[in-house]
Protein backbone atom coordinates (compact mmCIF):
# COMPACT_ATOMS: atom_id res chain seq x y z
CA UNK A 1 0.00 0.00 0.00
CA UNK A 2 2.61 2.20 1.05
CA UNK A 3 4.77 1.95 -2.17
CA UNK A 4 1.74 2.53 -4.85
CA UNK A 5 0.18 5.45 -3.02
CA UNK A 6 3.35 7.11 -2.79
CA UNK A 7 3.60 6.73 -6.68
CA UNK A 8 0.07 8.22 -6.89
CA UNK A 9 0.78 10.93 -4.64
CA UNK A 10 4.45 11.98 -6.52
CA UNK A 11 2.19 11.30 -10.03
CA UNK A 12 0.32 14.52 -8.17
CA UNK A 13 3.97 16.55 -8.16
CA UNK A 14 4.12 15.39 -12.15
CA UNK A 15 0.90 16.88 -13.02
CA UNK A 16 0.90 20.00 -10.73
CA UNK A 17 4.56 20.57 -12.74
CA UNK A 18 3.14 19.30 -16.33
CA UNK A 19 0.04 21.56 -15.69
CA UNK A 20 2.84 24.45 -14.99
CA UNK A 21 5.00 23.26 -18.16
CA UNK A 22 1.85 23.78 -20.36
CA UNK A 23 1.47 27.50 -19.11
CA UNK A 24 5.12 28.39 -19.39
CA UNK A 25 4.73 26.91 -23.59
CA UNK A 26 1.79 29.25 -23.73
CA UNK A 27 3.33 32.06 -22.07
CA UNK A 28 6.41 31.56 -24.95
CA UNK A 29 4.09 31.06 -28.27
CA UNK A 30 0.78 32.18 -28.26
CA UNK A 31 -0.21 34.63 -24.88
CA UNK A 32 -0.40 38.10 -25.24
CA UNK A 33 1.86 40.20 -23.97
CA UNK A 34 -0.87 41.67 -21.74
CA UNK A 35 -0.82 38.22 -19.78
CA UNK A 36 2.82 38.64 -18.38
CA UNK A 37 2.39 39.31 -14.97
CA UNK A 38 -1.26 37.10 -14.20
CA UNK A 39 0.92 34.32 -16.10
CA UNK A 40 4.29 34.25 -13.51
CA UNK A 41 1.55 34.51 -10.68
CA UNK A 42 -0.19 31.26 -11.90
CA UNK A 43 3.14 29.33 -12.85
CA UNK A 44 4.79 30.36 -9.39
CA UNK A 45 2.04 29.52 -7.21
CA UNK A 46 1.96 26.08 -8.80
CA UNK A 47 4.88 25.35 -9.08
CA UNK A 48 4.88 26.37 -4.95
CA UNK A 49 2.33 23.89 -4.38
CA UNK A 50 4.48 20.85 -6.47
CA UNK A 51 6.84 21.93 -3.82
CA UNK A 52 4.17 21.82 -0.60
CA UNK A 53 2.61 18.63 -1.78
CA UNK A 54 6.27 17.30 -2.70
CA UNK A 55 7.18 17.76 1.52
CA UNK A 56 4.09 17.61 3.37
CA UNK A 57 3.71 15.51 6.44
CA UNK A 58 1.38 12.96 4.50
CA UNK A 59 3.90 12.44 1.29
CA UNK A 60 6.83 11.81 4.17
CA UNK A 61 4.19 9.31 6.16
CA UNK A 62 3.82 7.51 2.93
CA UNK A 63 7.64 7.61 2.54
CA UNK A 64 8.23 5.83 5.41
CA UNK A 65 5.99 3.35 4.79
CA UNK A 66 7.33 2.47 1.11
CA UNK A 67 10.22 2.65 2.25
CA UNK A 68 9.40 -0.27 4.98
CA UNK A 69 7.43 -2.18 2.38
CA UNK A 70 10.63 -2.06 -0.28
CA UNK A 71 13.43 -2.80 2.04
CA UNK A 72 13.98 -6.26 0.68
CA UNK A 73 14.02 -5.25 -2.70
CA UNK A 74 17.75 -5.37 -4.45
CA UNK A 75 19.58 -1.63 -3.72
CA UNK A 76 19.45 -0.35 -7.67
CA UNK A 77 15.12 -2.05 -8.21
CA UNK A 78 13.39 0.93 -9.36
CA UNK A 79 11.40 1.18 -6.61
CA UNK A 80 13.85 1.41 -3.92
CA UNK A 81 15.48 3.96 -6.27
CA UNK A 82 12.11 6.13 -6.31
CA UNK A 83 11.96 5.97 -2.42
CA UNK A 84 15.99 7.73 -2.20
CA UNK A 85 15.47 10.28 -4.71
CA UNK A 86 11.98 10.92 -3.42
CA UNK A 87 13.78 11.02 0.11
CA UNK A 88 16.79 12.91 -1.45
CA UNK A 89 14.34 15.33 -2.62
CA UNK A 90 12.44 16.24 0.18
CA UNK A 91 15.74 16.97 2.41
CA UNK A 92 16.84 19.21 -0.45
CA UNK A 93 13.38 21.23 -0.50
CA UNK A 94 13.29 21.74 3.20
CA UNK A 95 16.85 23.16 3.55
CA UNK A 96 16.06 25.83 1.60
CA UNK A 97 13.58 28.04 3.29
CA UNK A 98 10.42 28.95 1.64
CA UNK A 99 11.49 32.94 2.67
CA UNK A 100 14.80 32.33 0.17
CA UNK A 101 12.70 30.67 -2.57
CA UNK A 102 10.72 33.54 -2.32
CA UNK A 103 12.96 36.54 -2.40
CA UNK A 104 14.89 34.91 -5.44
CA UNK A 105 11.78 34.71 -7.71
CA UNK A 106 11.06 38.23 -6.75
CA UNK A 107 14.48 39.43 -7.35
CA UNK A 108 14.60 37.15 -10.68
CA UNK A 109 11.96 39.48 -12.04
CA UNK A 110 13.05 42.68 -10.98
CA UNK A 111 16.51 41.77 -11.81
CA UNK A 112 15.76 41.31 -15.83
CA UNK A 113 14.19 44.83 -16.18
CA UNK A 114 17.26 46.17 -14.95
CA UNK A 115 19.46 44.16 -16.63
CA UNK A 116 17.61 44.71 -20.04
CA UNK A 117 18.27 48.32 -19.45
CA UNK A 118 21.86 48.33 -18.43
CA UNK A 119 22.51 45.92 -21.73
CA UNK A 120 21.04 48.32 -23.93
CA UNK A 121 22.72 51.81 -22.25
CA UNK A 122 26.33 49.71 -22.04
CA UNK A 123 26.16 50.13 -18.40
CA UNK A 124 28.03 47.64 -16.28
CA UNK A 125 27.83 49.55 -13.30
CA UNK A 126 23.81 49.92 -13.08
CA UNK A 127 23.91 46.26 -13.34
CA UNK A 128 26.72 45.68 -10.36
CA UNK A 129 24.31 45.53 -7.92
CA UNK A 130 21.71 43.58 -9.26
CA UNK A 131 24.68 41.06 -9.55
CA UNK A 132 26.10 41.63 -6.24
CA UNK A 133 22.91 40.79 -4.88
CA UNK A 134 22.24 37.63 -6.89
CA UNK A 135 25.73 36.40 -5.68
CA UNK A 136 24.47 36.79 -2.07
CA UNK A 137 21.58 35.13 -2.31
CA UNK A 138 23.61 32.18 -4.30
CA UNK A 139 25.60 32.05 -1.66
CA UNK A 140 22.71 31.92 1.40
CA UNK A 141 21.62 29.15 -0.69
CA UNK A 142 24.98 27.29 -0.92
CA UNK A 143 25.34 27.48 2.21
CA UNK A 144 21.51 25.62 2.93
CA UNK A 145 22.13 23.08 0.22
CA UNK A 146 25.97 22.47 1.77
CA UNK A 147 28.86 21.30 0.15
CA UNK A 148 32.08 19.82 0.96
CA UNK A 149 34.75 22.09 -0.93
CA UNK A 150 33.23 25.32 -3.06
CA UNK A 151 29.81 27.04 -2.25
CA UNK A 152 29.91 26.97 -6.36
CA UNK A 153 29.33 23.12 -6.37
CA UNK A 154 25.89 23.45 -4.09
CA UNK A 155 24.63 25.67 -6.78
CA UNK A 156 25.81 23.10 -9.48
CA UNK A 157 23.80 20.21 -8.00
CA UNK A 158 20.33 21.63 -8.79
CA UNK A 159 21.53 21.03 -13.16
CA UNK A 160 24.63 18.56 -12.84
CA UNK A 161 24.45 16.34 -9.67
CA UNK A 162 27.53 15.04 -8.56
CA UNK A 163 29.66 18.15 -10.88
CA UNK A 164 32.23 20.00 -8.48
CA UNK A 165 34.47 22.94 -9.26
CA UNK A 166 37.56 20.20 -8.63
CA UNK A 167 35.96 17.69 -11.08
CA UNK A 168 35.62 20.33 -13.88
CA UNK A 169 39.35 21.63 -13.67
CA UNK A 170 40.71 18.20 -14.89
CA UNK A 171 38.21 18.12 -17.84
CA UNK A 172 38.62 22.04 -18.78
CA UNK A 173 42.09 21.64 -18.79
CA UNK A 174 41.89 18.76 -21.01
CA UNK A 175 39.35 20.67 -23.46
CA UNK A 176 41.58 24.02 -23.75
CA UNK A 177 44.79 21.36 -24.06
CA UNK A 178 43.24 19.37 -27.06
CA UNK A 179 40.78 22.54 -28.64
CA UNK A 180 43.04 25.58 -28.52
CA UNK A 181 45.69 23.97 -30.90
CA UNK A 182 43.23 23.41 -33.30
CA UNK A 183 41.49 26.89 -33.42
CA UNK A 184 45.16 28.06 -33.27
CA UNK A 185 45.32 26.73 -36.73
CA UNK A 186 42.16 27.02 -38.22
CA UNK A 187 42.68 30.97 -37.77
CA UNK A 188 45.67 31.13 -39.91
CA UNK A 189 43.55 28.67 -43.14
CA UNK A 190 40.68 30.52 -45.09
CA UNK A 191 37.59 30.35 -44.17
CA UNK A 192 35.27 28.60 -46.19
CA UNK A 193 32.60 30.39 -48.36
CA UNK A 194 29.04 30.55 -46.38
CA UNK A 195 27.84 34.12 -48.49
CA UNK A 196 24.82 31.39 -50.35
CA UNK A 197 23.71 30.82 -46.58
CA UNK A 198 22.89 34.58 -45.83
CA UNK A 199 20.39 34.32 -48.61
CA UNK A 200 16.82 34.81 -47.76
CA UNK A 201 15.24 31.58 -47.52
CA UNK A 202 11.14 31.20 -47.53
CA UNK A 203 10.48 30.87 -43.85
CA UNK A 204 7.87 28.32 -44.63
CA UNK A 205 9.95 25.87 -46.34
CA UNK A 206 12.38 26.02 -43.90
CA UNK A 207 10.44 25.15 -41.00
CA UNK A 208 9.01 22.15 -43.26
CA UNK A 209 12.60 20.90 -44.60
CA UNK A 210 13.49 21.28 -40.39
CA UNK A 211 10.59 18.76 -39.09
CA UNK A 212 11.04 16.58 -41.80
CA UNK A 213 14.79 16.16 -40.77
CA UNK A 214 13.62 16.02 -36.91
CA UNK A 215 11.02 12.98 -38.27
CA UNK A 216 14.17 11.53 -39.96
CA UNK A 217 16.11 11.65 -37.04
CA UNK A 218 13.01 10.14 -34.97
CA UNK A 219 11.45 13.24 -33.19
CA UNK A 220 7.83 11.10 -33.00
CA UNK A 221 5.26 14.58 -34.06
CA UNK A 222 1.87 12.20 -33.16
CA UNK A 223 3.49 12.99 -29.79
CA UNK A 224 5.17 16.59 -30.52
CA UNK A 225 4.60 19.76 -32.84
CA UNK A 226 7.14 22.45 -33.74
CA UNK A 227 6.08 26.18 -33.34
CA UNK A 228 7.79 29.49 -34.03
CA UNK A 229 9.34 31.24 -31.06
CA UNK A 230 12.28 34.16 -31.04
CA UNK A 231 14.20 31.98 -28.44
CA UNK A 232 14.03 27.87 -29.16
CA UNK A 233 13.06 25.56 -26.60
CA UNK A 234 12.00 22.01 -26.20
CA UNK A 235 9.34 21.66 -23.11
CA UNK A 236 7.00 18.09 -22.33
CA UNK A 237 3.78 17.44 -20.37
CA UNK A 238 4.60 13.53 -19.54
CA UNK A 239 6.45 12.04 -23.31
CA UNK A 240 2.92 11.28 -24.43
CA UNK A 241 3.61 15.24 -25.49
CA UNK A 242 6.71 16.61 -26.12
CA UNK A 243 6.94 20.17 -28.27
CA UNK A 244 9.70 21.97 -29.54
CA UNK A 245 10.46 25.50 -31.08
CA UNK A 246 13.09 27.09 -33.14
CA UNK A 247 13.15 30.46 -35.14
CA UNK A 248 13.17 30.94 -38.67
CA UNK A 249 15.79 33.92 -39.24
CA UNK A 250 16.43 36.24 -42.71
CA UNK A 251 20.51 36.33 -42.13
CA UNK A 252 21.57 33.09 -41.83
CA UNK A 253 19.56 29.68 -42.57
CA UNK A 254 21.08 27.17 -40.53
CA UNK A 255 19.84 28.46 -37.56
CA UNK A 256 16.17 27.56 -38.25
CA UNK A 257 17.25 24.06 -39.48
CA UNK A 258 19.99 23.15 -36.48
CA UNK A 259 17.99 24.92 -33.76
CA UNK A 260 15.06 22.33 -34.55
CA UNK A 261 17.64 19.19 -34.87
CA UNK A 262 18.74 20.80 -31.48
CA UNK A 263 15.66 20.65 -29.68
CA UNK A 264 14.38 17.52 -31.23
CA UNK A 265 17.35 15.75 -29.56
CA UNK A 266 15.98 16.94 -26.14
CA UNK A 267 12.56 15.98 -27.19
CA UNK A 268 13.89 12.46 -27.97
CA UNK A 269 14.94 12.08 -24.61
CA UNK A 270 11.69 12.66 -23.08
CA UNK A 271 9.75 10.80 -25.92
CA UNK A 272 11.65 7.56 -25.47
CA UNK A 273 11.77 7.33 -21.98
CA UNK A 274 10.28 4.16 -20.28
CA UNK A 275 6.86 4.48 -20.47
CA UNK A 276 6.19 2.85 -17.14
CA UNK A 277 8.28 5.93 -15.49
CA UNK A 278 5.21 7.87 -16.97
CA UNK A 279 4.07 10.63 -13.75
CA UNK A 280 6.82 8.68 -11.48
CA UNK A 281 9.66 10.39 -10.09
CA UNK A 282 11.85 8.68 -12.80
CA UNK A 283 9.98 10.76 -15.32
CA UNK A 284 10.35 13.71 -12.44
CA UNK A 285 13.33 16.77 -11.39
CA UNK A 286 12.38 16.67 -7.99
CA UNK A 287 14.77 18.93 -7.16
CA UNK A 288 14.79 21.30 -9.70
CA UNK A 289 10.96 21.15 -9.85
CA UNK A 290 10.39 20.34 -13.82
CA UNK A 291 8.29 17.55 -15.72
CA UNK A 292 11.58 16.28 -17.12
CA UNK A 293 13.04 12.66 -17.33
CA UNK A 294 16.89 13.40 -18.06
CA UNK A 295 18.86 12.65 -15.53
CA UNK A 296 21.22 15.90 -15.76
CA UNK A 297 21.12 19.21 -17.66
CA UNK A 298 24.47 17.95 -19.07
CA UNK A 299 22.69 14.75 -20.32
CA UNK A 300 19.72 16.25 -21.63
CA UNK A 301 22.38 18.73 -23.92
CA UNK A 302 24.37 15.36 -24.75
CA UNK A 303 21.10 14.49 -26.73
CA UNK A 304 20.35 17.64 -28.31
CA UNK A 305 24.14 18.20 -29.50
CA UNK A 306 24.17 14.95 -30.64
CA UNK A 307 21.92 14.85 -32.78
CA UNK A 308 22.04 19.19 -34.19
CA UNK A 309 26.32 18.61 -34.58
CA UNK A 310 27.68 15.03 -34.59
CA UNK A 311 24.91 13.80 -36.76
CA UNK A 312 23.41 17.09 -37.93
CA UNK A 313 26.82 18.81 -39.20
CA UNK A 314 28.62 15.70 -40.38
CA UNK A 315 30.09 15.51 -43.69
CA UNK A 316 27.84 11.90 -44.04
CA UNK A 317 24.46 13.21 -43.23
CA UNK A 318 24.92 15.88 -45.89
CA UNK A 319 26.28 13.40 -48.61
CA UNK A 320 22.85 11.70 -47.97
CA UNK A 321 20.45 14.34 -47.23
CA UNK A 322 21.82 17.06 -49.80
CA UNK A 323 19.69 16.26 -52.37
CA UNK A 324 16.57 16.73 -50.22
CA UNK A 325 17.82 20.10 -49.24
CA UNK A 326 18.10 20.99 -53.27
CA UNK A 327 15.14 20.39 -53.94
CA UNK A 328 13.33 22.62 -51.38
CA UNK A 329 15.61 25.35 -52.35
CA UNK A 330 16.23 25.14 -56.12
CA UNK A 331 17.09 28.67 -56.02
CA UNK A 332 18.87 29.37 -52.97
CA UNK A 333 21.32 26.91 -53.45
CA UNK A 334 21.70 27.25 -57.48
CA UNK A 335 25.55 26.20 -57.51
CA UNK A 336 26.01 24.65 -54.35
CA UNK A 337 26.95 21.19 -53.89
CA UNK A 338 26.94 19.27 -50.83
CA UNK A 339 30.81 19.63 -49.94
CA UNK A 340 30.53 23.19 -49.85
CA UNK A 341 27.39 22.88 -47.84
CA UNK A 342 28.61 20.74 -45.61
CA UNK A 343 31.96 23.21 -44.93
CA UNK A 344 29.83 25.95 -44.70
CA UNK A 345 27.58 25.36 -42.19
CA UNK A 346 31.14 23.98 -39.89
CA UNK A 347 32.58 26.91 -40.15
CA UNK A 348 34.59 28.19 -37.39
CA UNK A 349 34.81 32.38 -36.51
CA UNK A 350 35.37 33.31 -33.05
CA UNK A 351 33.19 35.62 -31.94
CA UNK A 352 31.60 37.75 -28.63
CA UNK A 353 28.07 36.06 -28.37
CA UNK A 354 27.58 32.39 -26.93
CA UNK A 355 24.65 31.68 -28.05
CA UNK A 356 25.99 32.71 -31.80
CA UNK A 357 28.95 30.53 -31.44
CA UNK A 358 29.90 27.77 -33.85
CA UNK A 359 30.65 24.29 -32.40
CA UNK A 360 34.15 24.32 -32.05
CA UNK A 361 34.28 28.23 -29.71
CA UNK A 362 30.98 27.18 -27.66
CA UNK A 363 33.34 25.53 -25.00
CA UNK A 364 35.18 27.98 -24.35
CA UNK A 365 32.41 30.94 -24.09
CA UNK A 366 31.06 27.87 -20.99
CA UNK A 367 34.74 27.58 -19.37
CA UNK A 368 35.39 31.42 -19.18
CA UNK A 369 31.38 31.68 -17.45
CA UNK A 370 32.07 28.76 -15.33
CA UNK A 371 35.38 29.79 -14.43
CA UNK A 372 34.29 33.70 -13.39
CA UNK A 373 30.65 32.39 -11.42
CA UNK A 374 32.81 30.06 -9.06
CA UNK A 375 35.21 32.80 -8.34
CA UNK A 376 32.79 35.31 -7.77
CA UNK A 377 30.67 32.97 -5.37
CA UNK A 378 33.50 31.96 -3.75
CA UNK A 379 34.76 36.21 -3.39
CA UNK A 380 37.98 35.81 -5.33
CA UNK A 381 36.65 37.57 -7.86
CA UNK A 382 35.12 40.53 -7.15
CA UNK A 383 32.09 42.21 -9.06
CA UNK A 384 33.66 45.51 -10.20
CA UNK A 385 36.37 43.39 -11.71
CA UNK A 386 34.19 41.03 -13.80
CA UNK A 387 34.41 42.95 -16.82
CA UNK A 388 38.51 43.22 -17.11
CA UNK A 389 38.31 39.45 -16.27
CA UNK A 390 35.55 38.41 -18.62
CA UNK A 391 37.55 40.62 -21.37
CA UNK A 392 41.12 39.06 -20.92
CA UNK A 393 39.70 35.88 -21.08
CA UNK A 394 38.37 36.45 -23.98
CA UNK A 395 41.62 37.69 -25.51
CA UNK A 396 43.15 34.65 -23.96
CA UNK A 397 40.70 31.30 -25.44
CA UNK A 398 39.37 33.44 -28.42
CA UNK A 399 41.86 36.14 -29.42
CA UNK A 400 39.08 39.04 -29.41
CA UNK A 401 39.19 42.16 -27.97
CA UNK A 402 35.72 43.20 -26.22
CA UNK A 403 34.81 46.44 -26.82
CA UNK A 404 31.75 46.81 -24.84
CA UNK A 405 30.39 45.35 -21.56
CA UNK A 406 27.11 44.50 -24.18
CA UNK A 407 28.65 42.44 -25.88
CA UNK A 408 30.75 41.10 -22.70
CA UNK A 409 29.54 40.46 -19.21
CA UNK A 410 26.11 41.66 -19.62
CA UNK A 411 25.18 39.49 -22.37
CA UNK A 412 23.35 36.59 -20.17
CA UNK A 413 19.81 37.15 -19.39
CA UNK A 414 21.20 34.18 -16.75
CA UNK A 415 22.18 36.44 -13.87
CA UNK A 416 19.81 38.61 -13.82
CA UNK A 417 17.27 36.13 -13.35
CA UNK A 418 19.14 35.01 -10.58
CA UNK A 419 20.32 31.98 -11.96
CA UNK A 420 24.20 30.70 -10.85
CA UNK A 421 25.53 27.45 -11.64
CA UNK A 422 23.93 26.34 -15.00
CA UNK A 423 26.51 26.70 -17.19
CA UNK A 424 28.71 23.90 -17.50
CA UNK A 425 25.80 21.28 -18.37
CA UNK A 426 26.41 22.61 -22.51
CA UNK A 427 30.12 21.59 -22.08
CA UNK A 428 29.07 18.39 -20.40
CA UNK A 429 26.47 17.67 -22.95
CA UNK A 430 29.32 18.27 -25.60
CA UNK A 431 31.45 15.64 -24.21
CA UNK A 432 28.76 13.31 -23.13
CA UNK A 433 27.78 13.62 -26.91
CA UNK A 434 30.87 12.72 -27.80
CA UNK A 435 31.50 9.13 -26.01
CA UNK A 436 28.11 8.23 -26.66
CA UNK A 437 28.25 8.71 -30.48
CA UNK A 438 31.44 7.02 -30.74
CA UNK A 439 30.28 4.22 -28.92
CA UNK A 440 27.17 3.78 -31.06
CA UNK A 441 28.86 3.91 -34.02
CA UNK A 442 31.04 0.93 -33.18
CA UNK A 443 27.88 -1.05 -33.12
CA UNK A 444 27.05 -2.18 -37.07
CA UNK A 445 23.55 -1.88 -37.27
CA UNK A 446 23.74 1.84 -36.05
CA UNK A 447 26.99 2.07 -38.39
CA UNK A 448 25.17 0.92 -41.50
CA UNK A 449 22.10 2.86 -40.81
CA UNK A 450 24.16 6.36 -40.59
CA UNK A 451 25.62 5.23 -43.93
CA UNK A 452 22.13 5.04 -45.37
CA UNK A 453 20.02 7.87 -44.15
CA UNK A 454 19.04 5.42 -41.85
CA UNK A 455 18.65 7.13 -38.52
CA UNK A 456 16.39 4.51 -36.23
CA UNK A 457 19.18 1.83 -35.16
CA UNK A 458 21.06 5.33 -33.96
CA UNK A 459 17.83 6.78 -32.11
CA UNK A 460 17.04 2.92 -31.00
CA UNK A 461 20.65 2.75 -29.46
CA UNK A 462 20.28 6.23 -27.52
CA UNK A 463 16.81 5.07 -26.35
CA UNK A 464 18.53 1.77 -25.28
CA UNK A 465 21.07 3.35 -23.49
CA UNK A 466 19.88 6.74 -22.22
CA UNK A 467 16.40 7.58 -23.33
CA UNK A 468 14.46 4.79 -21.79
CA UNK A 469 16.28 4.83 -18.41
CA UNK A 470 15.01 8.80 -17.55
CA UNK A 471 16.03 9.96 -13.90
CA UNK A 472 16.74 5.81 -13.27
CA UNK A 473 20.74 6.46 -12.99
CA UNK A 474 23.32 9.21 -12.29
CA UNK A 475 25.10 10.36 -15.42
CA UNK A 476 27.77 8.96 -14.31
CA UNK A 477 26.55 5.19 -14.28
CA UNK A 478 24.75 6.14 -16.98
CA UNK A 479 28.14 6.60 -18.96
CA UNK A 480 29.37 3.93 -17.27
CA UNK A 481 26.99 1.02 -18.42
CA UNK A 482 26.80 3.12 -22.18
CA UNK A 483 30.79 3.78 -22.72
CA UNK A 484 32.27 1.45 -20.03
CA UNK A 485 33.74 4.97 -18.54
CA UNK A 486 32.28 7.88 -16.91
CA UNK A 487 32.95 11.53 -18.09
CA UNK A 488 35.91 11.27 -21.26
CA UNK A 489 36.48 13.75 -22.81
CA UNK A 490 38.92 12.03 -25.19
CA UNK A 491 36.53 11.36 -28.00
CA UNK A 492 35.01 14.85 -28.24
CA UNK A 493 38.63 16.04 -28.47
CA UNK A 494 39.03 13.37 -30.99
CA UNK A 495 36.06 14.23 -33.14
CA UNK A 496 36.21 17.41 -33.08
CA UNK A 497 40.15 17.23 -34.40
CA UNK A 498 38.90 14.66 -37.28
CA UNK A 499 36.17 16.85 -38.53
CA UNK A 500 38.36 20.12 -38.67
CA UNK A 501 41.23 19.05 -39.90
CA UNK A 502 38.86 17.66 -42.87
CA UNK A 503 36.84 21.24 -43.53
CA UNK A 504 40.34 23.02 -43.04
CA UNK A 505 42.88 20.78 -44.39
CA UNK A 506 45.05 20.82 -41.85
ZN1 LIG B 1 19.86 22.53 -25.45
Amino acid sequence: MGYNALLERMGAVNDLLCAGSMLSWDARTMMPPGGADTRAKQMATLKVFARNHLVADETRRLLDAAEAETANLPEDSVERTICTQVREAIDYHLRIPAELVQRRAEMGSKGQHIWAKARAEDDFAAFAPVLEATLELNREMAECIGYEEHPYDALMYRFEPGETVASLRPLFAALRAGLLPLLRAIGEKEPPRVDFLERPFPADKQLEFALNMARKLGYDTNRGRLDLTVHPFEISFTRNDVRITTRVNGEWMPKGLFGTLHEAGHAMYEQYCDPAYTRTPLATDLIGLYAVGGVSFGAHESQSRLFENQVGRSREFWELNYGELRDAFPEELAGIDAETFWRAINRVRPGLIRVESDELTYDFHIMLRVDIEAALIDGSLKVADLPEAWNAKMKEYLGLEVPSDRLGALQDVHWSSGQVGTFCNYTIGNVMAGQLFAKAKTDDRVSRGLAAADYVPLREWMTEHVHRHGRRYTREQLLERATGRGLDPVPYVEYLTAKYSAIYDL
